[in-house]
C-alpha cells in the first residue's frame, strides 16, 4: 500500500508545495510544530534512514542542501532544526524517508 508521502509525490494528494525536482519534493507539514515546518522528502521510496545504502549517498547530500536553501527561503537560517525520525520507537509515523525542517521561534530540547 502506499504511503500518504508516495501519494502526495504521485499527484494523488494535495500538499502546499515549496520546492520540487526530478529527485526531492518538499511540502509544508499539515500539523505545524514550529512557525517554519517543512518536510523534505525523497521520491525514491525508502521506508527510513536505516534503509538507506551507499546508493543513496548523493540524493541524502542532496536533501541537506534543500534543506538549506530553504531555511534561506523562508528566513531562518540563523536557527533551525533539520531531523528525521527513524522508526516507531522514535516517532516515525510516515514509512518513507522524510526530513523535518523547522524554524521561526526558539526550540526546545530533543527527545
Ligand atoms: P513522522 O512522525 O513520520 O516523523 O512525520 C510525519 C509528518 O507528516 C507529521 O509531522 C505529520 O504532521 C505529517 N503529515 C501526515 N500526513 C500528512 C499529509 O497528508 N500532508 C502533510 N503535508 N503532512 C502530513
Amino acid at each position: 500500500m502506499k504511503t500518504i508521502f508516495q501519494k502526495i509525490i504521485d499527484n494523488e494528494l494535495p500538499c502546499d508545495k515549496v520546492f520540487e525536482n526530478d529527485r526531492i519534493i518538499a511540502f509544508k507539514d499539515i500539523a505545524p510544530q514550529a512557525p517554519v515546518h517543512i518536510l523534505i522528502v525523497p521520491k525514491k521510496a525508502i521506508a527510513n534512514i536505516s534503509q538507506a545504502t551507499s546508493e543513496d549517498k548523493e540524493l541524502l547530500g542532496e536533501i541537506l542542501l534543500v534543506a538549506s536553501d530553504l531555511a534561506k527561503k523562508f528566513g531562518i537560517e540563523s536557527g533551525f532544526r533539520l531531523l528525521t525520525n527513524n522508526g516507531e520507537t522514535a516517532g516515525q509515523t510516515v514509512f518513507h524517508l522524510h526530513f523535518h525542517l523547522l524554524g521561526g521561534k526558539r526550540l526546545g530540547p530533543l527527545g
